[in-house]
């Protein structure tokens, strides 16, 4: 009988790997702190309606991630539609969707627009045999599409994500994440919401014998050549042959013990976190699913409004509009009171869509996350950490292992898939053997 898996974390990442475990007839636990699952897809209550705390779809070349969906038989359950894409610059919000539109993109003189519209039909073909990985992100696009481009469009738009240091990722981030998205307007959404899938996960890991438990924050995590031991924050113990975490980097750093926190990958990666405040309307804004927002007096620099991809009526016929602003947990809006940036962000989003009054929105709600996207440096391909703890039976999943596929549920459950196979490859290899521990030799 092999022995007992732990699993820290029940975002994406944790569950789909338990349930991987589960359906090859592993024991497995997963210990997740908060009282809900789903990580950074999880989601609250709004009118007896669950609702994602942070926008979430589906691409349609989320393979991994339609594949899981399949095994939980609701593959059918996803509803694919066109989205449109919005520009705010100025205060005005324009179309960005089709030639004429651009076309008619007053912000940029014509000679950039014509340009713009040229090097983002290639841009894909452009990166391919190019080592992006250890060029920065603004050389690569300055060099492209002008430095005014760049300046009035690119930089804050992309920057809007990364911060400051957005000109110092590698262009491999971007080339990836065309990749993802293909041209393609067509997203999805999970019919009963991405609750469904949460559920459906944690019904298929309990059905299969596997314990799933909340509320249970980790406090403490040790490990030895063949076991590892979690203190759990009422001081109860849990011991496993094996354990996978999920935790961010960061984290995981803060409840290691003096031995292992030695043998973690020596990568300190800082993180972008996100405030994300929620718009109940009772009218639409615009139509398109996604807009920067740029030189408008906001603090937010996107909107996602949700409506044209998931309707109304799930809402309680109100529609759900995002606005979101990427930054560092330490930072000064990140440490605002969540009732401050409410107001202030109503006041900005009624500035830049006057056709909006006070009275159209009907409840606001503002979630945070402190790490959300790992900013990777120059040739982070190269330096990215294993997934392996050598000396240690324990592995980790997480976001800062995906690179360089762009932090989606698509890109965890296909990390899940990856930790899951060698976790079964060891198991098999020796179920009663004594020590676990993964070797020095890394698999990437
Ligand atoms: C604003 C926003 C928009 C996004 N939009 C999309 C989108 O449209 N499509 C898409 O596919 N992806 C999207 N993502 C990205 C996606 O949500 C993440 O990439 C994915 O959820 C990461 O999953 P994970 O399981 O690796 O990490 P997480 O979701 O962060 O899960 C980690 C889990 O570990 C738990 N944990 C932490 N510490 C402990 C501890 N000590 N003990 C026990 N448990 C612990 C946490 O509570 C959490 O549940 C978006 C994310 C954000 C923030």
């Amino acid at each position: 009988m092999p022995g007992r898996v732990v699993v820290v974390g029940g975002g994406i990442c944790g569950l789909a790997t338990a349930h991987r475990l589960v359906r090859e007839g592993l024991p497995v636990t997963l210990l997740e702190a908060s009282d809900q699952l789903g990580g950074l897809g999880t989601f609250f209550s709004s009118r007896d309606q669950w609702v994602e705390r942070f926008y979430h779809c589906v691409m349609p070349s989320d393979s991994a991630l339609l594949a899981l969906l399949g095994e939980l038989g609701l593959e059918d359950r996803v509803r694919w539609r066109p989205t449109g894409m919005g520009m705010v610059v100025d205060g005005v919000h324009r179309p960005f969707n089709s030639a004429l539109d651009l076309l008619r993109f007053t912000p940029l003189r014509l000679t950039d627009r014509v340009r713009f519209g040229v090097v983002s039909l290639l841009l894909r073909r452009l990166g391919e045999g190019k080592d992006l990985d250890r060029m920065r992100t603004e050389d690569w696009l300055r060099g492209l599409y002008g430095d005014r481009v760049w300046h009035l469009l690119l930089a804050p738009m992309f920057g809007a994500k990364f911060g400051s240091a957005f000109g110092d990722v590698p262009a491999l981030y971007l080339w990836q994440r065309l990749g993802r998205e293909s041209n393609s307007s067509v997203r999805g959404y999970p019919e009963g919401g991405y609750k469904s899938v949460i559920d459906a996960l944690r019904a298929s890991i309990e059905a299969g014998g596997g314990e799933v438990r909340t509320s249970v924050p980790v406090r403490r995590l040790e490990a030895t050549p063949d076991s590892v031991v979690v203190t759990l924050g009422d001081g109860e113990t849990v011991r496993a042959r094996h354990a996978v975490s999920t935790v961010p980097l960061p984290a995981l750093r803060g409840i290691a013990d003096e031995a292992l926190a030695a043998r973690l990958p020596d990568v300190r990666l800082p993180y972008q976190g996100v405030v994300n405040t929620l718009f109940f309307l009772r009218k639409p804004l615009s139509g398109h699913y996604w807009a920067p927002v740029l030189r408008s007096g906001t603090d937010f620099d996107g909107l996602v409004e949700m409506t044209p991809l998931t309707g109304s009526a799930r809402y309680g016929d109100r529609h759900l509009v995002y606005a979101m602003r990427y930054t560092s947990r330490e930072s000064e809006l990140y440490r605002e009171d969540e009732s401050v940036i409410a107001r202030r962000w109503t006041d900005q989003l009624l500035s830049i869509h006057t056709g909006l009054t006070a009275e159209d929105v009907d409840e606001v709600r503002v979630f945070k996350a402190p790490f959300v996207e790992p900013v990777h440096p120059l040739g982070y391909l190269a330096d990215k950490p294993s997934v392996e703890v050598p000396g240690t039976p324990l592995l980790l999943a997480t976001t800062a292992h995906v690179y360089p596929n762009v932090t989606s549920w698509n890109s965890s459950v296909e990390l899940a898939g990856t930790v899951a196979g060698l976790l079964l490859r060891d198991a098999r290899r020796s179920p009663n053997q004594e020590n676990t521990a993964w070797s020095a030799e890394s698999a990437r």
